[in-house]
């Protein structure tokens, strides 16, 4: 097998999938293919993997891989609702042709000029958009930015990280002035407290689940939080299975008790806090005995877990898209703040907040500005100063990019549903899946009269393309990719791309100069990288390194060298800064702020023609839409197939057996897929994990957004289950 296979080459590299960021060594074999990987003693693995990092890397090598440019033939429609089927090889065939790089990059470039003058003509908003992507390279993802705002003329630009913790990066900004994580995941070693929230790390963040582990075998006290009770409830001292939706319920009644019995911090919260009087004044009607009934969780129970948090010498916050993917995910976000706030768990190592990044460059994309509000490093598009220092880097008139921010994932694909954005570029993510109200997406993509998507597959979006570049995989580049820690590490090539597949920043840099735009960065096509600071893939990130404080001191040479580096990191002597906040906040003035959350009810709940409730998430074997994983060996083999779980007396008393094929049913559309059993669910709840094409679930989720993050609640819509009715 590939195992036994003499490796020619080893290439050490970061893991393409979650935001843990484990460090890895890919083993090349004489046919320039990935024979094996190994784990390698990076600051967040310390040589352990999980099953995707170590046997999901032959989608690289998948025969599916798109290895040359494909253009749509003239006059044949695009069939949203053919979405969910790979096509036959006849049927790819009758859509598109294949085309030179040539030809595919002056089409793609003309219809956005074709877009761009139309509404021109018109005196109208900019009717093109942009998704980049969080499984590129942080300099890929600047790129992509920097060509939507200065080519197209508009900040109509995101990515998956409005679906992922948009609510939270909201409340964070708004809280304490930044939105990254205060302490390593790693620093649960040193927590005695660890409140884990709306996450499943021993399905998403694998490896970071192991130091949760051996965190509560030395003696942590672990509460999992969440109404599935995941892998992780059988470490924790006490699993809290609340009420799907009921979140700020809970955190309200933990923050009730904390400051009804005087358990706050009272020297942390006069020097390092503000509108504390908010929280008390807020808090006082959520008593444990009131919110009980609500939350699911009993009142001793509650008081208990709010000592033990407060009381905790350091107590570290954890949370995952359970928290944040709610209609109410900023107020979920703002809870967990002020507990930590009033209590004064942060600024110290073991403490802190810890949002977990889903996608292994999630942190590095938003960083590099793939973020409708902002310019890199969150620097605001309001603000006229740093659109100057962007304007003059980028050598645009002073005055192109606009003060007000644009669309973002939701948004934009509503506008394109009425017709008010007409064209649009997509690298690297999938929306035709990972979208809300996946129908409605898939006609805003088909309706579009430009779509141009860069990808390595013909992913779900991509079969409504009008043109299609072949990418590199993450395995055929080079660049820099920075993780759930805010740790930027490097990634190397190691094999080559198929056929004439070409590096995504060299795709970009080709458009930017048809679009007109006078770059000069000489991007390797093949997707290489070298220690030269001047060139390629390194003058792009010594370019966007200028506008970033954050990474300042990690000059180009320096992360060639050490390989992963923390930031803030001021100057080339700074080792950078695991933890942050030791002492205020980069607010204003300096206090972070306390921000009370009402408790508001999910958009769509429950009745009787819905009558459960539908959580949506991931799987351990499968990333997301599943465009790489599914086409990974070994996790194909493990997870073949769509399935929903429920818990056996729900499935019993909906008469449904293990295996029995369950039609799914919301206000938005039907899929049917068999029925797992799963005694960790709550009654009367489904879960359906995202990754299928042929059972998608997102064709049942709600649009519905948190009017401050914008994000949509994936994690809760009403559906009905019954037996596929057979014939
Ligand atoms: Fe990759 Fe995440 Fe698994 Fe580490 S834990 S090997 S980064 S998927």
């Amino acid at each position: 097998g590939a195992f036994a296979k003499p490796s020619l080459k080893q290439v050490d590299s970061v893991c393409p999938f979650c935001g843990v960021g484990c460090q890895l060594r890919y083993h090349v074999d004489e046919n320039d293919r990935i024979a094996h990987v190994e784990g390698i003693a990076g600051p967040a693995n310390e040589g352990r993997l999980c099953v995707k990092g170590r046997f999901g890397f032959d989608y690289a090598h998948s025969p599916e891989r798109l290895t040359r440019p494909l253009v749509r033939r003239a006059g044949v429609a695009k069939d949203p609702l053919a979405v969910g089927r790979r096509l036959t090889p006849d049927e790819l065939r009758a859509q598109f042709r294949e085309a030179s790089w040539d030809e595919a990059l002056d089409l793609a470039a003309a219809g956005f000029q074709r877009a761009l003058q139309a509404t021109a003509a018109r005196g109208r908003a900019s009717p093109v958009a942009g998704f980049g992507s969080a499984k590129g390279t942080n300099e890929e993802a600047y790129l992509f930015q920097k060509l939507v705002r200065s080519a197209f003329g508009t900040h109509n630009v995101d990515h998956c990280t409005r679906l992922c913790h948009a609510s939270s990066v909201a409340a964070l900004m708004e809280g304490l002035g930044s939105a990254v994580v205060t302490n390593p995941l790693r620093d649960v070693a040193h927590a005695d407290f660890v409140l884990l929230i709306g996450a499943n790390p021993a399905q998403n963040h694998p490896v970071g689940a192991t130091w949760i582990k051996n965190a509560v075998k030395r003696g942590t006290r672990l509460v999992l939080a969440d109404p599935r009770r995941t892998e992780l409830a059988r470490h924790a001292w006490k699993h809290l299975g609340f009420q799907p939706g009921s979140d700020v319920a809970l955190l309200n009644a933990l923050l009730h008790v904390i400051v009804a019995e005087g358990l706050t911090d009272p020297a942390y919260i006069a020097a390092h806090t503000r509108d504390f009087e908010l929280i008390r004044e807020h808090v006082a009607a959520f008593t444990p005995e009131a919110m009980a009934p609500v939350c699911g969780i009993d009142a001793a129970t509650l008081r208990e877990v709010a000592r033990a948090y407060a009381t905790a010498k350091n107590a570290m916050i954890l949370w995952g898209m359970g928290v944040s993917q709610h209609t109410h995910g900023t107020d979920n976000a703002r809870c967990l703040i002020a507990l930590a706030l009033v209590t004064g768990q942060i600024g110290r190592p073991g403490t802190g907040l810890h949002p977990l990044r889903g996608q292994n460059n999630v942190q590095g994309a938003s960083d590099a500005g793939l973020i409708p509000m902002v310019l890199p490093d969150y620097a605001r598009v309001g603000d006229g100063a740093a659109r100057g220092k962007a304007e003059a880097l980028w050598g645009l008139p002073a005055g192109t990019l606009g003060s007000e921010p644009g669309l973002t994932v939701v948004e934009i694909v509503d506008a394109a549903h009425r017709g008010e954005i007409t064209a649009m570029l997509v690298q690297g993510e999938n929306p035709a899946m990972s979208d809300p109200d996946a129908t409605h997406a898939r006609e805003a993509l088909a309706g579009l009269r430009h779509l141009v998507v860069i990808d390595i597959f013909l992913t779900e979006t991509a079969t409504l393309a009008d043109v299609v570049l072949p990418a590199t995989a993450w395995p055929e580049k080079t660049g820099s990719v920075t993780n759930t820690d805010r740790c930027v590490q490097l990634g190397r090539k190691a094999v080559g791309a198929p056929g004439e597949a070409r590096a995504d920043a060299w795709i970009t840099e080709q458009l930017a100069q048809r679009l007109g735009l006078a770059w000069r960065y000489g991007v390797a096509p093949d997707g290489s990288g070298s220690a030269d600071a001047t060139q390629g893939i390194a003058a792009v990130y010594e370019e966007m390194r200028a506008l970033m404080p954050s990474i300042r001191g990690l000059s180009w040479p320096r992360l060639w060298r050490e390989g992963a580096v923390t930031y803030p990191v001021a100057d080339e002597a700074d080792p950078g800064q695991p933890v942050v906040f030791t002492d205020g906040f980069p607010t204003a003035d300096g206090r972070g702020r306390l921000v009370p959350a009402a408790l508001t009810p999910p958009a769509e709940t429950p009745d009787p023609q819905f009558p459960l409730v539908l959580i949506t998430g991931r799987q351990l074997e499968h990333w997301h839409t599943g465009s790489m994983t599914r086409r990974a060996t070994v996790l194909d083999a493990i997870e073949p197939g769509p399935v929903v779980s429920l818990h056996p007396q729900t499935a019993a008393r909906l008469g449904l057996r293990a295996g029995a094929a369950a039609r799914v049913a919301s206000r938005r559309g039907v899929i049917t897929l068999p029925v797992r059993f799963d005694d960790a669910l709550p009654a009367d709840t489904a879960f359906i994990p995202f990754a299928y094409r042929e059972a998608a679930a997102n064709v049942l989720t709600n649009p519905a957004l948190d009017p401050v993050g914008k994000i949509a609640e994936l994690k809760y819509c009403a559906v009905d289950v019954r037996p596929e009715a057979t014939s």
